[in-house]
């Protein structure tokens, strides 16, 4: 079977994780966790990096230092997964759903001030799958408004749009170093600012609402969301390889296109608004023309041999969240024709060019 995703971690891995067991620093007190989070701040633009266990505790994290109140409403994309809703709900407020925009599969920046109302607070954003949502329409929207911009970069590590560094948009962003992310730790995550108030709320409640001035006393509830040494080594080794990373993505997911270019198949943009898609996933939506739906090309391709994943299921659709939904219109038929007819190939940074030629081969058989 040719998986979905497998990491290259060829680089200076190995040596800083054995850094980490000679020096007996595997908590998050270590030295890279601090190098880490410098260097995240460096490729956002953002003044602080506060390290955390994963993306999912990240949005949490997020949410939870942003003042905001129950009943208070998060304009956010149908289309994405469920960590950002959660996220949202658990900070005791209302998520929003707005519809995918059809070429670039990120949140339609059009639709979003339809969705603004006296409780709005704050617009999520998340840049899916490879290309970035377009942050100038987004700030004017949120200027405009005086919103809070929340901002999702797990998929776009590297990637910038206008000549600004995704990350570096949010009043806080955040990031997941999953496995199958282009910056990996296995599991990691990390909060973004550059609020001075906002970092330290960020890091208090990080480590369990901890007063820095006097520990065992507390006047917030926190978590332990932290992110190890170990970790962390990883994620500064991944880090410095990142253009070699983005650079082989980009060959991956040109190779598909080439492949896959005579086929009935929809890629998002190479190139949208300056900015080169960095082939998070290297995904393609069937085209309505071809009666067949991507859970059916997805278990064809299995039993070729050939590891695939659905799209997300739009938000809106989510019985967990039935009681933010019900009554509100959710026709959205961009989000519901990506999640019925997408899937994403393999393509993680160890994938051979010969896995992804077997792979086309694979998806032409089934679709030919
Ligand atoms: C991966 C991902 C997350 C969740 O990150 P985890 O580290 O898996 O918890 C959140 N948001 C987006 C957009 C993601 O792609």
């Amino acid at each position: 079977m040719i998986p979905v995703t497998r990491v290259d971690l060829a680089g200076n891995e190995a040596r800083y994780l054995q850094e980490c067991i000679d020096t007996g620093w595997i908590s998050s007190e270590g030295p890279f966790v601090r190098r880490f989070e410098a260097d995240m701040a460096t490729l956002t633009g953002q003044k602080e990096g506060i390290a955390v266990a994963n993306g999912s505790v990240a949005l949490d994290l997020a949410l939870s230092i942003l003042d905001l109140r129950p009943g208070d409403e998060v304009i956010m994309p149908d289309f994405t997964i469920i960590s950002c809703a959660s996220a949202v709900v658990r900070a005791g407020c209302v998520p929003v759903f707005v519809d995918a925009e059809s070429i670039t599969w990120n949140m339609d920046t059009t639709r979003i001030e339809a969705a603004i109302t006296a409780r709005t607070r704050a617009i999520m954003v998340v840049h899916i799958y490879g290309l970035p949502t377009d942050m100038e329409s987004i700030r004017a929207i949120a200027d405009k408004h005086g919103l809070l911009v929340i901002e999702d970069a797990a998929e776009a590590h590297g990637q910038s749009f206008a000549g600004t560094a995704c990350g570096g948009f949010g009043d806080v962003a955040t990031f997941s170093f999953y496995a199958n992310k282009h910056v990996s730790c296995g599991e990691g995550g990390m909060v973004l600012t550059s609020s001075a108030v906002l970092a330290e709320r960020a890091k208090r409640m990080r480590n369990l609402g901890f007063d820095p001035a006097r520990r065992f006393f507390h006047e917030t509830l926190g978590w332990n969301y932290r992110m190890t040494n170990l970790q962390a080594a990883v994620g500064c080794a991944q880090l410095e390889r990142l253009p070699a990373t983005v650079e082989r993505k980009r060959e991956i997911g040109l190779l598909y296109r080439e492949q896959l270019a005579d086929l009935p198949l929809q890629f998002a943009p190479d190139q949208w608004h300056g900015s080169n898609n960095h082939y998070w996933v290297v995904g393609a939506v069937i085209d309505e023309s071809v009666d067949m739906d991507a859970v059916t090309l997805g278990s064809m391709l299995r039993e070729r041999g050939v590891d695939t994943r659905p799209f997300f299921w739009p938000m809106s659709q989510q019985p967990v969240l039935a009681s933010y939904t019900s009554g509100r219109n959710y026709d959205h038929p961009v989000a519901a024709r990506l999640a019925r007819r997408g899937l994403y190939f393999p393509a993680g940074t160890a994938i051979s060019d010969d896995d992804v030629l077997a792979s086309c081969a694979a998806i032409r058989d089934c679709l030919t």
